[in-house]
C-alpha cells in the first residue's frame, strides 16, 4: 500500500496539434475536462469548477505556462489566481546565503509567483 501523500496531478494539453484550444484535467479523472484558448485559462477554469478552496498540485503542461521552460511545475491554486512555486527558494520564500538568510528576491518572500496571462 502506498502511504505517501500524493498531490493531485493536473495535465494541460493542446486539443489537437493544430488547435488553439487547451484542455486541462486531473489524471485521476481524465474524462472530466475544461478547455480554453490559453493553457493557464484552461487550468484556471478546470480548478474553479472542480476544486473547493485552495489546492497544491503538480502541473504537467507541454506549453510553457509558467514561462520558465519547464513542462512540470509545482503550482498552487488560490482562487481566483494560479501561482507557481518559486524555483529559486523552492517555495520557502527565503534565500539562504553563506552568512545570512534573506528574503528570496525572485518571489519577494512569498514562495510563489502569480501566473499572469
Ligand atoms: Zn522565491
Amino acid at each position: 500500500m502506498n502511504i505517501a501523500v500524493t498531490i493531485p496531478r493536473i495535465v494541460c494539453e493542446r486539443l489537437a496539434l493544430d488547435s488553439m484550444q487547451w484542455c486541462a484535467w486531473n489524471t485521476d479523472d481524465p474524462l472530466c475536462r475544461s478547455c480554453a484558448d490559453h493553457p493557464a485559462a484552461a487550468v484556471q477554469r478546470f480548478l474553479s469548477i472542480h476544486v473547493e478552496g485552495e489546492l497544491d498540485f503538480e502541473l504537467f503542461c507541454e506549453g510553457d505556462l509558467a514561462g520558465n521552460g519547464q513542462t512540470s511545475n509545482r503550482m498552487r491554486w488560490a482562487p481566483p489566481d494560479l501561482f507557481l512555486e518559486c524555483g529559486e527558494c523552492r517555495g520557502s520564500g527565503r534565500y539562504t546565503g553563506l552568512i545570512a538568510s534573506e528574503l528570496c528576491r525572485a518571489c519577494e518572500g512569498h514562495g510563489v509567483i502569480r501566473i499572469l496571462y
